[in-house]
């Protein structure tokens, strides 16, 4: 297995840039979850990985081989697509034999590979059958077969769960996760899903228009979120954003928002330009008689242990998630506090989270 480098990477279709500087390093035997909406270059980052795209700039090296410019078949990686590109009236086993059968292979082995294969992922009483007659999810499988029975660097992976419902989904994200651990794959893995990436990764890469916004493990994205469109694609519901106009010294523990003291960890980096917002995740938000700022129950989403509050506040909508057991009715009247020591202060003007205590701590940590 090898470690995936990617250096300055570019990509331009004519006029419309798709991928933009990219630069990140994926471990080796990491699982490695590219995350983000539609169009936002997931999948041209993929194929550039795979060779099926050529940048415009930038490298791509593979265990330290440069191979930008090298074929998909010189780069000793799998692609394991969202749609099963099996042959159908070939049998499981000959499925997943297939790559080794093309790089001739001699017959007992394929068999003892095909059976090893099989066997790690649970589908050996199907070897026979023929792919025609499998459910969804073992198709699946018998793709990941076939991408794994050559036991490449690294396996390439485009939505492979797209075409599943939600609650088998559910149980092959466990499956891959599983899979990947037992044979120490490098694995990349390109998703719009953030439940997949939460439940499965070891780093996510959270793109947007092109740009890679943030890189870290689900929790630390998801505690500390680099820029505002990542506090607001992760979680759901996504972080609270409000925002307020002021400007913020160095070694500030608080931001006023419309004439209320509202604490915020300790600021690392004075911030002059005038437009902040605070993101807050629902569950640092309670309410209470006592609360810094007043405001109105709007709506209430029971979810069984927990519900959805979302509180009309001066200027803004705060949804706070809160248990169930608490008493919240459309139309009361509370008090709203967060969590001091969890708040993220954003530049809303470059969209990026200002130096914080948060952030200091976390390296420490
Ligand atoms: P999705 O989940 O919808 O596939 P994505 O994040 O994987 O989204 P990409 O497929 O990488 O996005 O596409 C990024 C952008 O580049 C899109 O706007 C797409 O239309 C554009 N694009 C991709 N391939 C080409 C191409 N061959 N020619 C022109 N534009 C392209």
């Amino acid at each position: 297995m090898a470690e995936i480098r990617i250096e300055q990477l570019h990509k331009s279709f004519a006029n419309f840039v798709a991928v933009q500087n990219s630069n990140f390093v994926i471990d080796d035997g990491s699982f490695f979850v590219m995350l983000g909406p539609s169009g936002c270059g997931k999948t041209t980052t993929l194929r550039m990985i795979a060779g099926l795209e050529l940048p415009t700039e930038g490298r791509i090296l593979l265990g330290g081989d440069d191979v930008t410019f090298k074929r998909p078949a010189e780069r000793d990686i799998a692609f394991v697509f969202q749609m099963f590109a099996l042959y159908p009236h070939m049998s499981v086993a000959d499925n997943i034999g297939f790559p080794l059968k093309c790089e001739g292979v001699a017959r007992s082995e394929i068999r003892r590979r095909v059976q090893e294969t099989a066997r790690l992922l649970r589908i050996e009483p199907l070897l026979g059958l023929r792919v025609s007659k499998l459910s969804g999810g073992d198709r699946q499988r018998v793709s990941l077969g076939r991408a794994i029975i050559r036991r490449p660097k690294a396996f390439l992976m485009d939505e492979p769960l797209g075409a599943l419902d939600s609650e088998f989904r559910h149980l092959m994200c466990e499956e891959l996760r599983e899979l990947h651990d037992s044979i120490g794959a490098t694995t990349v893995y390109v998703t719009h899903d953030q439940l997949e990436a939460m439940s499965m990764a070891d780093s996510i890469a959270v793109m947007n228009h092109g740009v890679v916004e943030q890189i870290g493990a689900p929790q630390e994205i998801y505690d500390r979120p680099a820029t505002m469109f990542v506090a607001d694609f992760i979680g759901s519901p996504p972080m609270n954003l409000l925002r307020v106009e002021g400007s913020l010294q160095r070694g500030e523990r608080s931001v006023t928002y419309f004439g209320s003291r509202i604490e915020v960890p300790e600021i690392h980096e004075s911030q002059e330009n005038g437009a902040l917002a605070l993101g807050v995740r629902p569950e640092h938000v309670s309410i209470s008689d006592s609360g810094t700022l007043r405001g109105q129950i709007f709506a209430v989403e029971y979810l069984g242990t927990n519900q959805i509050v979302t509180i009309d506040i001066e200027h803004a909508k705060v949804k706070a998630r809160l248990p169930s057991t608490t008493a919240a009715r459309v139309g009361d009247s509370v008090g709203v506090s967060f969590h001091p020591q969890k708040i993220v202060v954003f530049n809303a003007t470059t969209g990026r989270a200002t130096p914080s205590a948060l952030f200091e701590g976390a390296h420490r940590g």
